[in-house]
C-alpha cells in the first residue's frame, strides 16, 4: 500500500504519473483541507476536488483547478447580475461543489468525498485530512488576510510575515492508512500550506517516524516552481531551497528527491537525510511524471 500526502498542484501532477505505473486500488491519498470554505453559497474544497478530478481524468491540468473544457455560463450570468465571485467556478465544477454541499447536510466531508469518489469511478482511497474547518490567516505587511484574499484578491503580492492556522482533528482512518503503508510519499506540494497542516494533525509525525518516507522537493534553485511556497517558507525562517525542505522534513524523512539542477546541494542534504536522489523533477509531460514516479517507487519505467 502507498499513502501520498497531497495539496492541489504539485502532488496531483505526480499522481498522474503514479497512477500509470501502480494499481490505483493500492493508493491512499491524504489531502489538505486548510483552505476549505464556503464561496458563492457552496462548499469549496479546492485541493480535494483537484485530486478527485485528477484521479478521474477530468482535471483542467493547465490551471490545476476545475474541470477541463468546462463552461462558465453560471459564473458569467452571476457577473452580469452584479454578483462578483471571488473564485471563478465552472459549471460542471460547480455541480460537484453543490453536490458536496448537499451531501454535507447529512454526511461528514470524508463520507461525502467517498460518495463522490465512487461515483467518479475512482479506485484509490481519498481522505480529506480533517472533517473540521481550519481557520487560516496570512499575516502580511498590509495586515491580516484570509488565505483566498491573499491568493486571489492580492495575487500573493503582499510581503508575508507569518502564516497561522488552527489545529484540527485527523479524519477517521488517516493514521491507520499511514500505519498500513509500505511507503509514504510527500508530494512536491507547498510545505507550509499543504503539507504542514497534515503533519500538524495529532499522531501523523509519530506515524511517519515508523515508516519509509520519500519526499519530492517543490523547490528548484531558490524558488518554488509555482505559487507562494517560497514566500511562506521565508516567513517561517525556512531556507528556500531543497536543503530547507530537507531540514523541514528531516525528523521522519528517509529519502528526498531533488532536481538534478541542484546537484551542489547533495552533500549538505546527505548529512541530514539518508538518501538523496537527483533527477528531473519538472513535470511538464506525462513521461516526466511517470519517470519521477518510477524514481520514487524504484520501479523501472524505461520501455
Ligand atoms: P496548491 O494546493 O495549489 O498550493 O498546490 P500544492 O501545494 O500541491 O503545490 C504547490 C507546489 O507545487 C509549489 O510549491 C510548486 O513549487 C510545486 N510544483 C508545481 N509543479 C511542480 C513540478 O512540476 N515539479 C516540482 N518539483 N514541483 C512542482
Amino acid at each position: 500500500m502507498i499513502t501520498i500526502l497531497s495539496g492541489g498542484t504539485g502532488t496531483p501532477k505526480l499522481l498522474q504519473g503514479i497512477k500509470e505505473i501502480v494499481d490505483p486500488k493500492d493508493l491512499t491519498i491524504i489531502v489538505n483541507t486548510l483552505e476549505n470554505d464556503y464561496f458563492s453559497g457552496v462548499y469549496v474544497s479546492a485541493d480535494i476536488d483537484t485530486v478527485l478530478y485528477t484521479m478521474s481524468d477530468m482535471i483542467n491540468d493547465e490551471l490545476w483547478y476545475g474541470v477541463k473544457d468546462d463552461t462558465f455560463i453560471t459564473h458569467e450570468r452571476l457577473e452580469e447580475m452584479g454578483c462578483h465571485e471571488l473564485l471563478r467556478i465552472g459549471d460542471i465544477d460547480r455541480a460537484t461543489k453543490i453536490q458536496k454541499t448537499l451531501l454535507m447536510e447529512k454526511y461528514t466531508l470524508q463520507e461525502s468525498v467517498d460518495i463522490q469518489s465512487k461515483q467518479m469511478g475512482i479506485k484509490s482511497k481519498i481522505i480529506p485530512m480533517s472533517n473540521e474547518n481550519s481557520d487560516i490567516k496570512i499575516i502580511t505587511d498590509i495586515g491580516e488576510l484570509a488565505f483566498h484574499d491573499f491568493l486571489i484578491k492580492h495575487q500573493c503580492e503582499p510581503e508575508v510575515l507569518d502564516v497561522v492556522f488552527s489545529k484540527t482533528a485527523p479524519a477517521d482512518g488517516l493514521i491507520e492508512s499511514i500505519n498500513d503503508s509500505d511507503i509514504v510519499i510527500i508530494g512536491p506540494s507547498n510545505p507550509i500550506t499543504s503539507i504542514l497542516p497534515i503533519l500538524s494533525l495529532d499522531g501523523v509525525r509519530d506515524a511517519l517516524k515508523n515508516k519509509y518516507v520519500v519526499a519530492v522537493s517543490p523547490i528548484i534553485g531558490n524558488d518554488s516552481f509555482s505559487g507562494p511556497a517560497s514566500k511562506f517558507m521565508k516567513a517561517l525562517n525556512i531556507e528556500v531551497s531543497s536543503l530547507g525542505v530537507a531540514e523541514f522534513y528531516k525528523d521522519f524523512l528517509d529519502v528526498i528527491i531533488i532536481d538534478e539542477k541542484d546537484s551542489e546541494l547533495e552533500s549538505s542534504i546527505n548529512k541530514i537525510i539518508n538518501k538523496v536522489i537527483l533527477t528531473n523533477t519538472i513535470m511538464d509531460s506525462l513521461d516526466a511524471k511517470i519517470n519521477l514516479a518510477g524514481k520514487i517507487l524504484d520501479i523501472n519505467v524505461e520501455e
